[in-house]
């Protein structure tokens, strides 16, 4: 299985080959290291994600939607040329050929399973054990959605509390 990270440091991509037997993230760029958490891994199988510790995976096509749309659109405006000669029958061809290179693609690219919270990605067997993983869920996503706007909320305190001079002002906010 492998893993597809960005590094909170530098915000470069890297990848970790078989994470299944690693230790540690290393981001190849800025040399930064995150340990990952072995009991994410279960067996060769994803339990979680190694990185943030989040128990929250979700599945999708590892294919860019764009490509898909492109397609179609393609497909689309093909047809509409035919359609202006007054060409029927390649216009439903055209487009029912698109319609199926579409579907086939759909069907033979592979799933990637993607961390709710770091965005983390895996391929390769083992990311989606007997299909435990499903698609986005709408409701997940926006419970991680405001625990990040939580977590930038509290950093950005943070940061104006250490900026600012040592004084009463600090602790306005202790109750
Ligand atoms: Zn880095
Ligand atoms: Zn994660």
């Amino acid at each position: 299985m492998e893993l597809t990270f960005e590094c909170p440091r530098c915000k470069m991509i890297d990848h970790v080959h078989g994470v299944e037997s690693a230790a540690q993230a290393r981001c190849s760029h800025c040399q930064a290291v995150r340990d990952l958490r072995s009991e994410a891994i279960d067996d060769g199988a994803l339990a979680g994600c190694p990185l943030c510790g989040a128990s929250d995976v979700y599945i999708q096509k590892d294919f860019p939607q764009s490509l898909g749309l492109a397609i179609v659109c393609v497909g689309f405006a093909v047809s509409t040329v035919f359609w202006y000669y007054e060409n029927p029958i390649p216009a439903y061809l055209v487009l029912l050929a698109s319609a199926l290179l579409d579907m086939i693609l759909y069907y033979r690219v592979p799933n990637v399973a993607i961390c709710y919270r770091c965005q983390s990605q895996f391929r390769g067997p083992g990311s989606n054990p007997d299909g435990r993983f499903g698609p986005f869920d709408l409701a997940i996503g926006e419970r991680y959605r405001q625990e990040r706007l939580r977590v930038e909320e509290l950093q950005r305190r943070g940061d104006t509390v250490k900026s600012s001079p040592p004084g009463p002002s600090a602790d306005e906010d202790g109750r």
